[in-house]
């Protein structure tokens, strides 16, 4: 897979100026590719999270390819429909929503999935066995890089816990409710397939006893490389161990049910550049700031997970190594790099933060009374703006003045 080279990039940044997102669409597809074609011998069905990016191009892109998506809140459900994704195509996984919003997206026709004993009753005596539905279980096991993204342990919010399936099940034949599917989402940054398996072992456990499954959910975390050296998912070799374990569970089970992923990061992060302008350095005692003309308010990720992007030169790559710490210029201490090795960096050089497809844009805000960035696709050889630049009007859009 060809990158987006430096020389292109400068040109983007020319082109539609900083701050800039970029994303590649080639990465996306071949990203897409290589997930589908990791589980040899069953059905895979791959469920775009959009919730890491949601431009209406980017969600094409992935129709285009056949994915479904999977939403978090009835907004979500809407773009998908918007960007021409039927219906039964989009998983819907809400955590602690009004009923009112389960019902709306019942209506549109989309997969449910429950996360809440209280929230099944509702359904249940609302629509008996006339809706079926999909069970967000919560193994309780401990994965994912940091506590913010682990979302399967013991403390998490997300699901209805492995251990009150005795209470689920009351429920469901008690209401006749028509279970369709299990689910289970662990977490972000999983790096190896056991932690996978030990969680599918317990939804295969569960799934004796709901006779109706058309599928089973196994949610994502998979881990992407944000650095070199990284160590990541092995997608190939985590494929191949889900696929066999998931076959033998058929066969147990009777028939063959469809296996579905629901990958974010793993599609886009990988894809998305941000690109900023160096605006000054800065020597003080202790060390060398670059303030560039971006921030926590279009890359959050740093303060708020403690995760590394990777930051290049790309205006001056060939230049010598030197240490600096890559600072934001909101009125917050936004790090966006510590003690990092950028080629020289002149006031005015452009820098590349990598893994800015996933999260990015989709996390910003507007702190600072700072605008949005634009958003340009790289796709087939050809840069083209997929959303314009924000302005002052899109920060004032909703305001009423009464004084
Ligand atoms: C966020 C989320 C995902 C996607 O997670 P990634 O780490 O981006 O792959 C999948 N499923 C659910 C239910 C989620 O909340």
């Amino acid at each position: 897979m060809k990158e987006i080279n430096n020389s292109t990039l400068l040109k983007i940044a020319d082109e539609f100026s900083t701050p800039l997102y970029v994303y590649h669409g080639e990465k996306i597809i071949d990203q897409y590719q290589r997930l589908k074609n990791a589980f040899p011998g069953v059905k895979v069905h791959l469920h775009y999270a959009l919730k890491a990016l949601n431009n209406i191009n980017i969600l094409k892109l992935l129709k285009q390819q056949g994915a479904g998506l999977d939403a978090v809140s009835i907004q979500e459900v809407q773009l998908g429909i918007r960007a021409g994704f039927l219906p039964h195509e989009i998983m819907y996984t809400p955590n602690c929503v009004d009923f009112e919003e389960i019902k709306e997206a019942v209506e549109l026709g989309v997969t449910i999935n429950i996360d809440n004993i209280s929230t099944l009753e509702m359904f249940g005596n609302e629509y008996g066995s006339t809706v079926p539905c999909c069970i967000r279980l919560n193994p309780h096991i401990m994965a994912g890089g940091h506590s913010n993204i682990s979302v399967g342990h013991i403390d998490s919010k997300f699901g209805i816990s492995i251990y009150q399936l005795r209470h689920v099940h009351r429920v469901v034949e008690s209401l006749k409710i028509n279970v369709n599917g299990l689910h289970m989402h662990t977490g972000s940054d999983i790096l190896d397939a056991d932690v996978f398996l030990r969680g599918a072992e317990l939804l295969f456990d569960a799934a004796e006893s709901f006779p109706d499954l058309e599928f089973m959910d196994f949610g994502s975390g998979f881990k992407v490389s944000y650095k070199d050296g990284d160590i990541v998912t092995d997608i190939e070799e985590m494929g191949g161990k889900i696929a066999e374990a998931f076959k033998v569970f058929c066969t147990k089970y009777g028939r063959e049910i469809a296996l579905w992923f629901e990958p974010g990061k793993f599609l886009v992060s990988e894809s998305g550049s941000l690109l900023v302008k160096a605006n000054v350095i800065k020597q003080t005692t202790s060390t060398v700031f670059v303030g560039v003309n971006s921030g926590q308010n279009h890359l959050i990720r740093p303060m708020f997970y403690d995760a590394y992007h990777h930051i290049e030169n790309i205006s001056n790559a060939k230049a010598a190594p030197r240490l600096y710490s890559v600072v934001g210029y909101i009125c917050e201490t936004d790090t966006l790099g510590y003690d990092r090795k950028l080629a020289e960096v002149r006031e005015g050089d452009v820098l590349r933060i990598k893994n800015a497809g996933a999260y990015a844009f989709s996390m910003s805000n507007n702190y600072n009374a700072r605008l949005r960035p634009a958003e340009v696709l790289f796709y087939e050889n050809k840069a083209q703006l997929i959303r314009k630049r924000e302005c002052l009007e899109d920060l004032t859009r909703n305001e009423i003045e009464v004084i």
